[in-house]
């Protein structure tokens, strides 16, 4: 695979700042969303099981966004190290393609879907 060009770096850079802003505006309004979960189950406990399973669901979303968010900063630490747009597995180039929709890809399509199946361990 090539190299992906400066252009297309740059290009991909913008892509996840945008994934970074927007991440951290759905971050705070969840946050702030469980917070007020967690008042109304102080003041009113008859229907507390529908609001802790509410909750629990919330709280999965983060832990999802939160990961996403890992992904975003570890690909601004290659960009950083000039390793971006590597696999972090093979060490051959991510095909532009694929980080034209997934900017943060750590692994090509191959690793990933190796990792996927279990063939092989990935770990970061
Ligand atoms: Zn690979």
């Amino acid at each position: 695979m090539p190299k992906p060009t400066q252009a297309q770096t740059r290009r991909l850079q913008a892509s996840l700042l945008d994934i970074l802003k927007s991440l951290g505006a759905k971050l705070d309004h969840m946050e702030e969303s469980v917070l007020l979960a967690d008042q109304d189950s102080a003041s009113d406990d008859s229907d507390s099981g529908n609001g802790a399973n509410s909750r629990e669901f919330q709280l999965g979303l983060i832990q999802n966004e939160d990961e996403i968010l890992q992904e975003v900063r570890s690909a601004f630490k290659r960009l950083e190290l000039g390793t971006f747009g590597r696999c972090s597995a093979c060490a051959d180039w991510i095909p532009i393609r694929r980080l034209e929709s997934l900017p943060y890809a750590s692994y090509c399509i191959g690793c990933q879907e190796k990792s996927e199946s279990g063939e092989l361990h990935l770990d970061d």
